[in-house]
């Protein structure tokens, strides 16, 4: 670019009056901007924005974490309680050592749970509870109440020791209990009776429960079968059952998610905690065929990694 020099009229003029200098090259500056003749190109400029806390401030937020071929549900209150359903970790060794304890207990630590109201595990296979006396040990003296649904089977004892070194205690729940979170509820529907059910049989004890928000709710079912799906059927009114989102029974699995089940549910969204290419075949592709056909949208935790849901009382949205 051509430069043209100045004049010594013009340095004169400059040096006689250096502070009106310095102001008109401002204003030279400042005008040119405003009117455009400037491009700037500030990298990264046009991205959106994604305020995340806004978003889910005041409203109610369910995480269902991807922890692989296991359960981890983090649920946040409106004002700021909190429940943890299961802390489970893969059994695939791999997937545990990447998404185990730590990976849990980060995830908690990086979306603000510094106490947890409950701590509730569903039944005592490991990819519900291997995490869980990290967990405990983690949030000693911080968690409000622990809930099993029985504490007769063996496979309870890493977690009562756990419990026995933080100085926790729990609770059994019963059916049609009712507990607060918050604003929130959540009624326990199941098991029904977990009296006739033998250490064999594990997933029958699991806990399922249905958590309530405003006209919103969630049902929550760790690894129920149908045998519970029956009893809970028989027992609840339809208004108890029906739901705006599932998380679907064991992954998927054929021993779950009856026709009749997912009728009374009816929920517009299911949600399957499951790992990729888990050796178990979760979840089946009848089981995805029948909730296809009942109208359910299928999110996947191995398809999408951590699925973050959000209710402001009204309806039910997904966090990006
Ligand atoms: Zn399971």
């Amino acid at each position: 670019m051509a430069t043209k020099k100045l004049t010594n009229k013009q340095k004169n003029w400059i040096k006689q009056h250096p502070i009106l200098t310095v102001l008109l090259v401002a204003a030279l500056i400042v005008g040119s901007y405003f009117l455009g003749l400037w491009d700037f190109d500030i990298p990264g400029s046009d991205i959106p924005v994604i305020t995340p806390t806004a978003e889910v401030s005041g409203k109610l937020q369910v995480h269902y974490i991807d922890v692989g071929q296991a359960d981890s549900i983090l649920i946040i209150a409106p004002t700021g309680e909190t429940m943890l359903i299961d802390a489970g970790a893969s059994n695939d060794k791999d997937v545990r050592a990447v998404k185990g304890a730590d990976y849990l207990i980060n995830y908690l630590k990086s979306h603000g749970v510094t106490k947890l109201d409950y701590l509730m595990l569903t039944h005592p296979h490991s990819d519900h509870i291997a995490s869980a006396d990290e967990v405990i040990a983690a949030y000693a003296g911080k968690i409000g109440t622990i809930l099993l649904s029985d504490d007769e089977s063996s496979g309870w004892s890493t977690v009562a020791k756990a419990m026995q070194k933080a100085g926790e205690t729990y609770d059994l729940c019963s059916c049609g209990e009712t507990y607060r979170l918050g604003e929130c509820t959540f009624k326990i529907l199941g098991p029904v009776d977990s009296s006739v059910f033998d250490d064999s049989e594990r997933n029958h004890y699991s806990i399922v429960c249905r958590l309530t928000f405003g006209e919103t709710s969630f049902m929550f079912t760790g690894d129920a079968e149908t045998v519970t799906e029956s009893a809970i059927l028989k027992k609840f009114k339809a208004s108890d059952l029906k739901s705006d989102v599932l998380k679907v029974g064991h992954h998927g699995s054929t021993t779950s998610s009856s026709a009749s089940f997912l009728n009374a549910v009816g929920a517009d969204l299911a949600v399957i905690c499951v790992g990729s290419e888990n050796g178990y075949g979760h979840p089946h592709d009848k089981i995805v065929d029948r909730l296809t056909e009942k109208g359910y949208q299928i999110l996947r935790t191995d398809k999408e990694g951590t699925i973050v849901l959000v209710s402001d009382g009204k309806s039910v949205s997904r966090l990006k």
